[in-house]
């Protein structure tokens, strides 16, 4: 285990993601005394948070929640950039599961059948090699057990069709998902999982081409919410 741990260290920086402080060894990504500063929402403990009443008027979500604020220079947006352009992978796991383990006793949590991460776009995947959305989703299966399914996928538009479809993207956005099986998801509870939440737009998206499902139940969770 310590051979293990020491090949790790050299893959990834044992310093504090924030702080850059030198970790200990039961801490992994950030500090103890960072955690304590994170930018924790609590979301889940009102049914009325500002993402829900962002979506309200917009789709049926039956819960939604972000682990954490998001500010310009905060810690939540160096642990995202780290995430998504620095091929920190772990950081994907490491906040699923740490959300995980705040939603474990969660009303809408404990009857979710399947979570599904937002799908990246194909030339996104290709530059980075995962989806950052996925690897929140094997954080979050770690912690609550809930097995992962990848119901929705990108649809990619040749240049003609982008250049046709710019005129009517704003009002057919849910276009661009597809629902892969959608048998599997009838009356079941899903959770739908990105990295970061600013006007919604994915989201509502995805939520309005999984609410074609019946009696599906849909519930939204990101590890942030960009603050306004
Ligand atoms: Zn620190």
């Amino acid at each position: 285990m310590k051979l293990l741990t020491g090949i790790l260290d050299l893959i990834y920086p044992v310093v504090c993601i924030n702080c850059e402080n030198l970790l200990v060894e039961h801490e992994k990504i950030i500090c103890t005394f960072c955690i304590l500063k994170l930018p924790v929402t609590n979301f889940h403990l009102d049914p009325a948070n500002d993402m829900a009443k962002a979506m309200w008027g917009r789709i049926h979500i039956d819960f939604a929640t972000a682990y954490l604020f998001f500010r310009k220079a905060g810690i939540t947006q160096k642990l995202l950039h780290q995430l998504k352009y620095k091929e920190r992978k772990d950081i994907g796991t490491y906040l699923g599961s740490r959300l995980g383990k705040q939603l474990k006793e969660n009303y809408f949590i404990k009857g979710t059948d399947f979570l599904i991460p937002v799908p990246l776009h194909a030339s996104k995947l290709k530059v980075r090699g995962y989806n950052q959305s996925q690897l929140i989703c094997d954080g979050l299966q770690e912690s609550l057990n809930i097995p992962v399914e990848n119901s929705l996928s990108r649809i990619s538009f040749t240049d003609t069709q982008t250049r046709k479809r710019r005129f009517d993207r704003w009002t057919n956005v849910s276009q661009k998902f597809v629902l892969n099986k959608p048998e599997l998801l009838e009356g079941k509870r899903v959770l739908l999982v990105d990295d970061v939440f600013t006007t919604g737009a994915t989201i509502e998206a995805c939520c309005q081409v999984l609410s074609g499902v019946k009696n599906v139940s849909i519930g939204i969770a990101t590890i942030a919410m960009a603050s306004h």
